[in-house]
């Protein structure tokens, strides 16, 4: 289909044509498209734009990113279709992070396309196409990953991730940054540091500024932050925006 620049919903469009290009191409599953409806439900709630609130959470990410003993980034399907080329950019930005394929819908061959668009996109080292341990606490295929990786990771970013993982990762007692729109959603409340933003904004945001910072000095700890306070101030964006919608209609 050819789309028009000027279309007011262009950029939308274009993402989804992207998805549905990733599905016929077997990198994205029809559980990922309904995903991502939701994703553009809550971003449309949001003003479509990053958040002051997701911002000062993208740079507490990069910061917890350089200061991690092994960070690793978990990327799925719909984070392989939209958005290779950023967790590419931020490889180059934080020395020593990993990229770990780790789907819920596995099969060897989603997981090889995912590898290969990684590699295309410039991720030199890809973990997690075959592999190689397991994290207990979860049923799923999600818990087949990489001992060099999430195994051994202590922070994990975990863009569009689903509660129960997020929930396994923390009882391992590694610290979990997620991306995800829905500030509702048990992933976000699981998180030690939920950004409530656009997958492709926050994932450009944090290595802008993980390449801007420089490596801090080792210190026990990761930089403080109020997880509760971030997902308020999600919240009470939302609902800023519906009352004023809410009143515009009534006039
Ligand atoms: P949970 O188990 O955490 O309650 P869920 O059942 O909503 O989550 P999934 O169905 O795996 O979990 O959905 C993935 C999440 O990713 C959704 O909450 C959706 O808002 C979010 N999401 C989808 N696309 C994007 C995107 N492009 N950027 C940011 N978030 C997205």
């Amino acid at each position: 289909m050819r789309l028009s620049p000027r279309h007011p919903r262009y950029r939308s469009l274009l993402v989804r044509e992207r998805l549905a290009e990733a599905l016929r191409a077997g990198v994205v599953v029809p559980e990922g498209l309904i995903a991502h409806g939701r994703g553009e439900t809550f971003d449309y709630l949001l003003g479509e734009r990053s958040l002051p609130s997701a911002r000062r959470a993208e740079r507490v990410a990069a910061r917890w990113l350089l200061e991690a003993q092994h960070p690793v980034v978990s990327v799925n399907g719909n984070v392989g279709a939209l958005a290779a080329r950023e967790i590419a950019r931020l490889a180059r930005a934080v020395p020593g992070l990993s990229v770990e394929v780790n789907l819920f819908h596995r099969t060897g061959r989603r997981a090889e396309l995912i590898g290969e668009r990684l590699r295309r996109a410039g991720v030199r080292n890809v973990l997690g196409v075959r592999p190689t341990a397991r994290i207990p606490g979860l049923p799923s295929d999600r818990a087949r990953v990489d001992r060099r990786g999430i195994y051994v990771a202590d922070v994990c970013l975990v863009p569009l991730e689903d509660g129960d993982r997020t929930e396994a990762l923390r009882a391992l007692g590694k610290r979990v940054i997620s991306i995800d729109l829905n500030p509702l959603s048990r992933t976000s409340r699981m998180a030690d540091l939920p950004i409530v933003d656009e997958l492709t904004r926050a994932l450009t945001h944090i290595a802008n500024d993980a390449a801007r910072g420089r490596r801090p000095r080792r210190r026990p700890g990761l930089t403080p932050f109020d997880a509760g306070g971030a997902l308020r101030e999600a919240l009470q964006e939302i609902d800023r925006r519906l009352l004023r919608a809410g009143r515009a209609r009534g006039r």
